[in-house]
């Protein structure tokens, strides 16, 4: 954190931050500007897509985890400014005006968010607040660039990654804010009726940990959909999965600076061994802390231009990454259907196969193909994989195993720490090669290939392999043998014959 402390005007308003993605105290633009206001209190909602489908989407486990984790220690922070944090779970529509009113708060301020679903909730709770006499105000933190400032001259929207980056990559991002000042406690009588409330949880009854507690927008149990061992989603949370993602990551805004302190590693030599899985400093592991909030993209631009000793290009390699998180947010913020429809339109016919076993086998990592078992096997043990292996576990899956890519979008998106709405299904999309940006169909990676090329002397493979459900290795895990599930070589083949058979039903 930095020490720099904000001094907040002499003002006396009352208002509630509504924290989502933002889990920091530091360049925070919504909590510095309720700061100069006057006193904050803050709350965070574990969300129901209400019964429009607003909102966003309901967190996997592997993020529940980390967002229980990383707001214990965002009450922690706020805790040491005097800011209370409470927290409810529900349709936030239902809450937000209800929380404004029994708070007696002149205003509510949230940082933005950027999916159709969820700019159309917070739209409709802004009506309902200012139809109450309660100001709103959005911020913008959560990207570099806000997506409707930047278009091309043909069309609504870029498409292409490098016209969108050469459109913004010179824009100027603002200065990095400090944390504001400590503020003066809230009156006692506001204090002791801040529980009161019927809305009001503590942390432990949101049930992120547990996997209880919670239902999605289909009105199905998502709160048990922690991960079992056979690859389907079951009510048993495996207790070693928890123990073992935890292992790996330590959540919360003041970790994610100090993680920040050390990109220096990653960055030095970053054009090079940015592809090198078994290279623990390769790339920065940052995507939670970005995914969460627990740092800003501006705090992560600040901190790369500031390194001493790198040079400009292996600098600018990682930069460009930060702006591939921009990009997939631009493509989100105008198609609202990412997760589930294909960005290219022919793909909606793509002849994808129902294969339950070969996903089985694919979730659990025991394919018998090495890096996809080995990245499977990481996703598992760290809730977390290196970019090259996403890439080749999820072409394997699309193109060698031919299921449809929402099976592998999903499961990431249930197991990834850092499943974000936007890099998820655009990534997905590109290695299916229906996305706006993918690579042509006809490369498909060869995963054998791959593993001899970024993975030589096999310290990602040998690292991970046999470490996949409960730690126990590729056959006491399935009783089964891992010769490969299928032929890479003649897989590819069928690969292009559905994509041809494809192509012809669109001409
Ligand atoms: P670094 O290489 O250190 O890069 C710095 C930051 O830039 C990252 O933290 C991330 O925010 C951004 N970034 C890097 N690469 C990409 C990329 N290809 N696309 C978009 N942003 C990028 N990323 C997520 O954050 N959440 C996801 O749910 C997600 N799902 C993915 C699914 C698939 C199938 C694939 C192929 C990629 C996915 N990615 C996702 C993108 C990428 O793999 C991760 O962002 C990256 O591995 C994070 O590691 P890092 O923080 O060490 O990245």
């Amino acid at each position: 954190m930095s020490d720099d402390a904000a001094q907040p005007a002499d003002h006396d308003q009352l208002t509630l931050v509504w924290f989502r993605d933002d889990l920091r105290v530091d360049d925070h633009e919504a909590l510095t500007a309720a700061r100069t206001d006057g006193q904050v209190i803050g709350i965070w909602i574990r969300e129901q897509r209400d019964a429009d489908g607003l909102g966003p989407r309901p967190l996997g486990a592997a993020a529940r985890w980390w967002a229980h984790e990383s707001l214990r220690a965002l009450g922690t922070e706020l805790d040491g400014l005097g800011i209370p944090l409470l927290f409810a779970a529900g349709p936030a529509a239902d809450i937000i005006p209800q929380a404004a009113a029994e708070l007696g708060v002149d205003a509510v301020r949230w940082s933005r968010r950027y999916a159709p679903a969820s700019r159309a909730l917070d739209a409709k709770i802004k009506t309902l607040l200012t139809d109450a006499g309660c100001a709103a105000h959005s911020n913008p933190g959560a990207l570099l660039v806000e997506p409707w400032t930047v278009s091309p001259q043909s069309g609504d929207f870029y498409k292409v990654f490098t016209p969108f980056f050469n459109a913004v990559r010179d824009r100027k991002v603002g200065d990095v804010l400090p944390v504001p000042a400590k503020q003066p406690p809230l009156p006692e009588a506001r204090q002791a009726a801040m529980d009161d409330h019927d809305w009001v949880s503590d942390l432990d009854g949101l049930g992120l940990r547990d996997g209880t507690g919670h239902r999605n927008e289909s009105g199905t149990d998502s709160g048990g959909t922690d991960m079992g061992t056979d690859g389907t989603t079951s009510a048993r949370v495996p207790q070693w999965w928890k123990s073992t993602v935890a292992q790996h990551w330590s959540p919360g805004c003041r970790e994610a600076q100090r993680q920040l302190q050390g990109l220096g590693e990653s960055i030095d030599g970053y054009g090079d061994s940015h592809d090198v899985p078994g290279d623990p400093d390769s790339t920065s592991a940052l995507s939670p802390r970005l995914r969460f909030g627990e740092l800003s993209p501006r705090q992560a631009l600040a901190a790369a231009l500031d390194l001493p000793d790198i040079s400009d290009d292996d600098r600018y390699a990682w930069i460009r990454q930060l702006y591939w998180r921009e990009f997939s947010w631009h493509l989100t913020y105008h198609l609202p259907h990412i997760e589930t429809e294909p960005m290219r339109s022919e793909f909606a016919r793509f002849p994808y196969e129902d294969d339950p076993e070969a996903l089985k086998h694919w979730q659990n990592g025991t394919t018998g193909i090495p890096l996809v078992d080995a990245g499977m096997a990481q996703l598992w043990q760290a809730g977390w994989m290196h970019n090259r292996v996403r890439m080749a576990t999820a072409s394997f899956l699309t193109k060698n195993l031919l299921i449809h890519w929402w099976h592998g979008e999903q499961w990431f998106w249930d197991t990834l720490v850092d499943a974000d709405e936007a890099n998820n299904p655009v990534s997905w999309q590109w290695v299916a090669g229906c996305g706006a940006d993918a690579a042509p169909y006809f490369r498909i990676f060869n995963p054998e290939r791959q593993r001899e090329r970024f993975d030589p002397h096999g310290e990602y493979v040998n690292r991970w392999l046999g470490q996949g459900p409960g730690g126990l290795t590729q056959a006491e895990r399935a009783g089964e043998d891992c010769e490969p599930i299928v032929d890479l070589k003649a897989s590819r083949q069928a690969a292009l014959a559905a994509y041809d058979r494809m192509k012809a039903e669109s001409d």
